[in-house]
């Protein structure tokens, strides 16, 4: 009987809800803060010129040696302070299973979900610490949760998803030189903000910092993210990644997109531009009240319940994302678009406000 199997499951994990991702073919995408240009196609070109070259009969490089050394080039690190992952979720999941051991971790709500979702799996226990009203880090309380015996990790993300703020990076070093656990700082959108704490692994071996492919180099849909620490750090986690979680077409894909910086910087400068553009645009509709981001993002509130919002514009064809939730009060996250999907959304938002 199905009931008896799901006795088996960890009682843990009964309350968790799979991860579900709303499918609209054809629908104008700004909900998941990927980025709205098709991948250039001259990097396209080469990365199938590379790849025919290859024959996929043998595993991948468990260390992605190649990736690792073009992001130690782009980060201004050494290859030994790199370790790649499927995505920077799964990196998160292995820093927890890594260093969480059944303790404590700290998270700084509204944030990105998945931490609280990963530190469940892994074993630990999920502290929030909920932002201030501006969505700053209350450091105090922090550094207060931070004392309690068993507390293992902070997570930290900058900028924040969904609210776009980042954390000073004097925030960082007080978080790394007044507690003693392991500081991420999750920059998935750095390129965004022109700001990053990486070079800080050199001097603080408890920091991680978390990146990503998917956002600035519109790599989603093939897995890549990585993570800057000491090499202490990284060794400890290679125990217990899997071996070959990074595949072969992604890592040489990861590695051509580094060869051709330029191409994805110029569309990053776009995005930002046009991130303010939107920004003034959200400003002048009435009732709407938009928050400053560095990110690829923008979070905003309007008079509207959330989901009605959500709902309006869903009907026009354009997907956001309903943030709604503590701290968050009638908040909708849209990500950047190009200019056209700005423009739509926009006037959608429009006549929803005033159809209300
Ligand atoms: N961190 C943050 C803050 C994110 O917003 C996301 C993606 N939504 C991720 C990590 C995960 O990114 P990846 O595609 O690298 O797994």
């Amino acid at each position: 009987m199905t009931e008896e199997v799901l006795d088996l499951v960890r009682p843990d994990l009964r309350d968790l809800v799979p991860y579900a991702v709303p499918h609209y073919p054809g629908y104008i995408k700004l909900d998941a803060n990927e980025n709205p240009y098709d991948f250039a196609p001259e990097v396209l070109a080469e990365i199938f010129r590379r790849v025919g070259g290859q024959t996929f009969t043998r595993y991948p490089d468990p260390l992605a040696a190649d990736l690792r050394r073009a992001l130690a080039d782009y980060t201004g690190l050494a290859p030994e302070n790199v370790l790649a992952g499927n995505g920077s979720d799964e990196l998160i999941l292995t820093l927890l299973l890594t260093f969480g051991g059944g303790g404590r971790v700290v998270i700084t709500p509204p944030t990105f979900s998945m931490y609280g979702i990963h530190a469940k799996i892994a074993g630990t226990v999920p502290v929030t610490v909920p932002r201030l009203a501006d969505f700053a880090l209350d450091i105090p309380a922090v550094l207060r949760e931070m004392q309690v015996p068993d507390t293992r990790v902070v997570i930290v993300c900058s900028p924040n998803n969904p609210t776009g703020n980042t954390v000073a990076r004097a925030e960082v070093e007080r978080l790394l030189t007044e507690t003693a656990g392991l500081v991420v700082l999750d920059e998935a959108y750095a390129e965004f903000s022109g700001e990053s704490c990486g070079d800080l692994v050199r001097r603080y071996p408890r920091l991680v910092v978390l990146r990503t492919f998917s956002k600035a180099f519109g790599l989603a849909g093939l897995r890549v993210g990585y993570l800057l620490a000491d090499p202490a750090v990284v060794n400890a986690l290679l125990k217990v990644k899997q071996p070959f979680n990074l595949n072969a077409f992604s890592q040489l894909a990861a590695v051509t997109v580094l060869e051709h910086l330029p191409v994805f910087q110029k569309r990053v400068a776009k995005i930002v531009a046009d991130r303010e553009e939107l920004y003034r645009r959200l400003q002048n509709l009435s009732g709407v009240e938009v928050f400053p981001s560095q990110a690829n993002f923008l979070l905003f509130r309007t008079p509207l319940p959330a989901k009605a919002v959500w709902e309006g514009l869903l009907q026009r064809r354009i997907l956001v994302r309903d943030v709604e939730g503590p701290g968050l009060k009638r908040c909708l996250r849209v990500n950047v678009g190009t200019p056209a999907e700005n423009e739509a959304f926009l006037s959608a938002l429009a006549e929803v406000l005033t159809q209300g």
